[in-house]
């Protein structure tokens, strides 16, 4: 007989909310995904009782485990949704995310060895941000600095890829995910415990708590900096990630069109209304350097990201050019930063993560960031 729901209620009714009820009872459950043995769930909290509900959200996902067919369980809290309704499309609205954020932002419990979280964020997808997230985090690495990066980028991982790997973590006796690591910098990814497919599946509240164990379930051990590469864009499930996660920055990468079409903006805007300082915007593919002879074409109208970030307020931290060089180091898993690192990219990588590095150490982060107003 082929793994099914009641299988996996039945087994929870075991587990017990604090005030008696069974969790498949207590209305908290999110729509239950099964694929291939593999169970994928999230239970419904408020984000003041993420602390109080961590260990139901754990027996629930031991629990789960030993129901024979089953050969891995996620469970996550979210408070991304109302308990009991189905699953949404895609992201969903937030119950109670964006009239509280403060709140939320500055309660957040960090991450036991990692001292400062930062997210690389965009205001839209394909501008390089995991590009420049991986080679930020292996410039930052060239430092000296313990680094790891993690791929919340849940629609679409790609540090797999950038940094050239395969295969699945390994568990640690205390039941933690062992990072995998290359060129001296711990990646964890979605992409190397699901299937695209199934990464698809977790839409709305599931990326919650996609994000939230492999933060705090993963084994990072000492780290200088965590590097979240954040799904691209500004909508609620970016919002909510931004807003639970202990960041100490963020970082926004931006072509200069996308500057001169406000995403980037909305960008800086979303980490201003969590309170998270923003460290600053890169501008990536700022010009066009040709491969052959070397020339120079702001093809995009180029500078509009320094004056963009003067208007706002928000520090410049560099350029990056429009290269094959990154593009195909990037496809290759062999990241410019890592394998060239004398090089011109490399060198502009590299200011740019002493920046971040000088920003995040001089304390500047944790000051409560102004606000602004979008016309
Ligand atoms: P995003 O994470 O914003 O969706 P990616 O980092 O996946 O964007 O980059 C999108 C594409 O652009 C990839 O093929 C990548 O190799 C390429 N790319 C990113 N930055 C640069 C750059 N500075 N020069 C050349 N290609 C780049």
């Amino acid at each position: 007989m082929p793994l099914n729901r009641d299988d996996i209620l039945r087994a929870l009714e075991t587990v017990k909310l604090p005030d008696g009820k069974s969790l498949p009872a207590s209305g908290r459950l999110t729509d239950v995904v099964i694929n291939d043995g593999k169970v994928i769930f999230a239970i419904t909290v408020d984000p003041s009782e993420v602390n109080a509900l961590e260990g139901v959200r754990s027996s629930a996902e031991q629990i789960v485990k030993r129901v024979p067919g089953v050969t891995g369980a996620l469970v996550g809290l979210t408070a991304d949704k109302a308990a009991g309704s189905s699953p949404a499309p895609g992201p969903t609205p937030m119950r109670s995310g964006p009239k509280n954020p403060p709140a939320a932002t500055s309660k957040l419990a960090g991450i036991p060895g990692v001292k400062h979280i930062i997210a690389v964020a965009s205001g839209k997808g394909g501008v390089g941000k995991s590009t420049t997230s991986c080679n930020l985090a292996l410039g930052l690495a060239a430092l000296g600095l313990k680094i790891g990066i993690l791929d919340a980028d849940i629609y679409g991982p790609s540090q797999p890829k950038l940094f050239g790997l395969r295969g699945k973590p390994r568990v640690t006796p205390e039941r933690k995910m062992e990072p995998l690591e290359r060129y001296g910098v711990k990646v964890m990814s979605i992409g190397f415990l699901v299937d695209e497919e199934t990464a698809m599946i977790w839409r709305g509240p599931m990326v919650m708590s996609a994000l939230t164990q492999m933060l705090r379930e993963v084994a990072w051990g000492d780290l200088d900096v965590l590097v979240v590469d954040m799904p691209p864009g500004t909508g609620d499930a970016q919002l909510t990630m931004a807003q639970q996660t202990p960041l100490a920055g963020a970082v926004i990468v931006s072509t200069p069109q996308d500057l001169a079409l406000l995403d980037a903006r909305r960008g800086v805007a979303m980490f201003r209304k969590v309170n998270v300082p923003v460290l600053g915007v890169i501008e990536n593919m700022a010009n066009f350097s040709c491969p052959n002879c070397g020339h120079v074409s702001p093809i995009f109208g180029h500078g509009g990201a320094r004056a963009e970030a003067e208007k706002t307020g928000v520090p410049f931290l560099g350029e990056i050019p429009l290269h094959m060089e990154i593009r195909e180091t990037s496809d290759e898993g062999r990241p410019v930063v890592a394998t060239a690192p004398d090089g011109p990219h490399s060198q502009a990588y590299l200011a740019i993560a002493r920046k971040v590095w000088a920003t995040l150490e001089s304390g500047v982060a944790s000051k409560p960031a102004p606000k602004i107003v979008i016309e």
